[in-house]
């Protein structure tokens, strides 16, 4: 990808890309991972439920992954009916169970009362599962544990084996690890699996490992191949894995424009026309992004800055060859996942202009203006 052309390309900063070609690259790795173990994919549309991402993934994949009743509803306007749609979620809601389960085909009950809650209520057209927490971390920070002390995410796996309620559900979710580029904790955690539940897994019509490997980064699938294939091979089941940042990540770029340089105690501001609002998880998890014009021993340092009033709304320092001018434009890089899922509109800046780019091609998707900010706001 041609960034200097894409720049010269986007009239309207700041711009989201939309990579479709990687994209299309991603979803192939997975295409040919699914032929050789015979695993099934699922695009968990949280990361980015973009149209277009949708119905890029269509056809490469066997369904939908998602979380909640608007994002069933939005995946099931794409999917029409062919593939599957998983779901789980800690807040399924009795007043939304009997639409949510028209849509979904498959759905992983978070806790033992949410399953003693729902499990009755009619649902012929969904699959029954439960959510298992394998109580394997892998993650050093908390905040995206899923097995962290305390857990609300799945079963704990010592009480679940212990339940009579494992013999009424069809499948086991999994979901416990984040940015994975090796598959070490899915073999370990299905290797603890096999531990407690043994030949009772063949009871089950499926099992879905989740998501939070990034595939497109690994390079070495065997392990992966073997566990999926021996899965199938010893308990006749349905294998499902659920990417999202895997599939979408790396595909999306954002471009902004610098709008203002001063110094401030010694040190270059620059003020771009983008902010933590496009990519809230820059300030929450304190995130440095890379950035396309980024050099490694730049003589010149700058702080990039957001335009909201928030003083913490920083990118980071970066260093350049040459000092930065107003108007220049500089692409972030990597910006695809829970990035625009995530944007808002603090301080009334708009949310940025969606292009779709393939064979060298620039095509704008969607261009928000006042009337999206002022529906939102104004009273019925
Ligand atoms: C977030 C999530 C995914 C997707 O995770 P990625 O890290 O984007 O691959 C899949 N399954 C569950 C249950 C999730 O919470």
């Amino acid at each position: 990808m041609d960034f200097q052309t894409i720049k010269n390309q986007t009239s309207c900063t700041p711009a989201f890309i939309l990579n479709a070609d990687a994209m299309i690259n991603n979803l192939q790795i997975l295409n040919t991972l699914r032929q050789q173990c015979g695993c099934k994919i699922l695009y968990s549309i949280k990361a980015l439920p973009l149209s277009t991402v949708l119905e890029i993934a269509k056809p490469f994949i066997d369904g939908f992954s998602v979380s909640s009743l608007f994002e069933a509803k939005l995946a099931n306007e794409i999917l029409a009916g062919q593939g599957s749609l998983h779901l789980t979620t800690p807040g399924i809601r009795s007043d939304e169970w009997q639409e949510l389960t028209a849509l979904i085909t498959h759905l992983s009950f978070n806790s033992l009362t949410q399953f003693q809650r729902f499990s009755s209520i009619p649902a012929p057209q969904t699959s029954l599962g439960m959510r298992v927490n394998p109580k394997l971390s892998f993650l050093k920070d908390d905040r995206f544990n899923p097995c962290r002390p305390h857990s609300k995410l799945g079963v704990d796996i010592d009480v679940l084996w212990q339940s009579s309620d494992i013999n009424q559900v069809k499948g086991l979710h999994i979901h416990n690890i984040f940015s994975a580029t090796d598959f070490t904790p899915l073999v370990k955690t299905i290797e603890k699996l096999r531990q407690y539940f043994g030949a009772e897994l063949a009871q089950l019509d499926w099992l879905n490992l989740g998501g939070g490997y990034l595939f497109n980064q690994i390079n070495d699938h065997r392990p992966f191949i073997k566990l999926v294939a021996n899965l199938k091979h010893d308990y006749n089941l349905d294998v499902f894995i659920e990417p999202g940042k895997a599939i979408i990540d790396n595909t999306g770029h954002l471009v902004t424009t610098v709008i203002d340089l001063f110094v401030s105690d010694g040190k270059t501001i620059a003020v771009l026309d983008t902010s933590i609002n496009h990519h809230p998880e820059v300030f929450e998890y304190q995130r440095q992004l890379e950035l396309n014009e980024q050099v490694s021993k730049g003589r010149y340092s700058v702080i990039l800055a957001g335009s909201t009033c928030l003083a913490g709304d920083l990118f980071g320092e970066y260093p350049f060859n040459e000092p930065l001018n107003i108007g220049d434009k500089l692409v972030f890089k990597n910006f695809g996942a829970y990035s625009l899922i995530k944007a808002n509109r603090f301080n009334g800046y708009n949310l940025p202009t969606i292009y779709r780019y393939q064979n060298q091609q620039l095509t704008k998707i969607k261009q928000y203006d006042y009337q999206d900010y002022r529906q939102q706001w104004l009273a019925d």
